[in-house]
């Protein structure tokens, strides 16, 4: 760490700790050059993931709106508020392990739709009508048609 007496660049580290939280640390250093102490300070790097709207704009993922959805879609249906709670656990540790930094609507989407298609098939195609926002009829006949079959 450059010294801000004398700008040397070699220095020791005389005592570190954590605060509180634990959210930082603090060092002190001595330059190895004039002697002189200073203090820095350590933080984790808080990255949020963005998520990429059909738009192009950003936005914060938010495991709130993934629930919302999930919830919208299962309204009337016999799937449990815990049987939710544990697919937006599975979509957002999903996402996670995808990505650090971006990832697409409707990649999130085709995920939450997975977790649909093993919960419940009509949460399933309501999701996917509003999702993937079906063309024409016959599209969405052939996703209903994989329950029905
Ligand atoms: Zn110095």
């Amino acid at each position: 760490m450059k010294c801000p007496f004398c700008g040397n660049t070699e220095d020791k580290v005389i005592d570190s700790r954590m605060s509180a939280e634990g959210q930082n640390t603090r060092r002190r250093r001595e330059c190895l050059k004039c002697g002189r102490r200073f203090t820095t300070y350590e933080y984790v790097e808080e990255t949020p993931l963005m998520v990429i709207k059909r738009d192009g704009n950003r936005q914060r993922f938010d495991r709130e709106r993934v629930k919302a959805g999930i919830i919208k879609a299962c309204e009337k249906r016999p799937v449990s508020m815990d049987q939710i709670d544990t697919a937006v656990d599975e979509v957002e540790r999903k996402v996670q392990r995808e990505t650090d930094r971006e990832i697409k609507s409707t990649r999130i989407g085709d995920l939450v739709m997975e977790k649909l298609y093993d919960l419940d098939e009509v949460a399933y195609v309501r999701f996917a009508s509003v999702y993937r926002r079906f063309k024409d009829v016959s599209h969405f006949m052939k996703e209903l048609e994989k329950f029905l079959g």
